[in-house]
């Protein structure tokens, strides 16, 4: 099967009692038994729900791993991977990573000493020297928010099957759609399926694909024992997201990469930064292990003054957090995702004041680009 026929016919479809060709929503908690000790698969919905089963099924299937895990958003599912380890491992991770891992890894995780070093995983040598007895797994996220940083997933994943670590990936960004770390060499591949695979601003959910059997009992076991599980309605909607995530993501990769052209000669804007512009950094590696360059882009309009003014113009580009919807999103990063970052880290990571990050929707691409033309002038 191809990528947009897996998205519609993959894992589990349909209800084999009635025909509904759409999974129904099992809002059920729990299942009479046949005789006590006995069951049908399913005993209670903590432990394995039907809805939540079929998504789970789908999504291990689009990235080709052993098996695939709901969670009630993108941070339990992360909480939820982390779980697998234990007091004193040591973790290296991706230095400009979600705000949300950020806020977890610092002020929770430490607290049950899982220690972590923060690093630029675009540079594998930094990743080599990072490395202690006690690292137990690389944690990365490609491309990166807001500067979309890439990292070689390939590159890591051969020094974590040299170390004997861990490869999690946080594919978010990139989708199912366009990047299966799986095969790239990744052991967790984590979604923060509010974004892209749900796609709609209609629902907060997290995804987990691992590619082992050992790892699917040992985070089964943890997602039925922490019970941070996605409920049947939820599910629902991200198999129906899933359907059309191929046609979205075409879509809107075609739209981001117009309106990246458009920003990248526009002389108020200084830089831009998206992967599909040949001279970002992470094209060449984004050309190799992905099949698109994602809706995320950032550019620099020289000020916070100029960014405020540029957002207040727009009618297309609604300010809001989050991205990875149909509708076009906007954000000054500094003064919103990042806000909690100093403002002097900020500038050390490169996200200028004046930077305005875009997630790129599903409109007509022309409608995006005049809007951005007007507001720029
Ligand atoms: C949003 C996001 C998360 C957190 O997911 P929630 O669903 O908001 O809990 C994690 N990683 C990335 C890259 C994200 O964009």
């Amino acid at each position: 099967m191809k990528r947009k026929t897996k998205m519609v016919h993959g894992g589990i479809t349909g209800d084999k009692v009635t025909g509904a060709v759409s999974v129904p929503i099992y809002q059920v908690s729990t299942y009479e038994q046949p005789k006590a000790g006995q069951h049908t698969g399913y005993e209670y919905s903590r432990t394995k729900n039907p809805t939540r089963h079929a998504l789970e099924t789908v999504i291990a299937d689009l990235e080709q791993g052993e098996a695939g895990f709901a969670f009630a958003s993108g941070m339990a599912a992360i909480t939820s991977v982390m779980m697998l380890f234990k007091p004193g491992d040591h973790f290296i991770i991706t230095d400009d990573v979600y705000g949300g891992s950020y806020r977890l890894i610092t002020n929770v995780l430490t607290k049950f000493d899982l220690t972590f070093t923060f690093v630029d995983t675009s540079n594998t040598e930094a990743v080599k020297e990072a490395i202690r007895p006690e690292t137990k797994a690389i944690f990365i996220e490609t491309p990166t928010n807001p500067l979309l940083k890439v990292t070689d997933i390939r590159d890591i994943s051969k020094v974590s099957k040299e170390n004997d670590l861990k490869l999690i990936v946080d594919n978010t960004f990139s989708t199912p759609y366009f990047q299966n770390p799986i095969p790239l060499g990744a052991d967790i591949v984590i979604h923060s399926a509010t974004k892209y695979i749900g796609g709609h601003s209609d629902v907060v959910s997290g995804l987990v694909v691992v590619n082992s059997a050992s790892l699917a009992e040992d985070l089964h076991f943890i997602q039925n024992s922490v019970g941070a599980v996605l409920g049947p309605q939820d599910s629902w909607l991200l198999m129906r997201g899933i359907k059309t995530l191929g046609l979205r993501m075409e879509a809107i990769g075609s739209n981001a990469q117009k309106i990246a052209a458009f920003l990248n000669d526009h002389e108020k804007v200084n830089t831009v930064y998206y992967p599909g512009l040949t001279e970002h950094p992470g094209h060449e590696t984004t050309k190799q292990q992905a099949s698109g360059f994602g809706g995320m882009i950032s550019f620099d309009v020289g000020g916070e003054e100029k960014a405020e003014a540029v957002l207040e113009k727009l009618h297309y580009f609604t300010l809001a957090e989050s991205l990875g919807a149909v509708e076009s999103l906007i954000s000054i990063p500094a003064k919103m995702t990042h806000a909690s970052i100093p403002r002097e880290r900020r500038l050390e990571l490169g996200i200028a004041d004046g930077l305005i990050r875009i997630s790129v929707g599903i409109e007509d691409s022309e409608d995006l680009i005049e809007d951005l033309k007007q507001a720029l002038k």
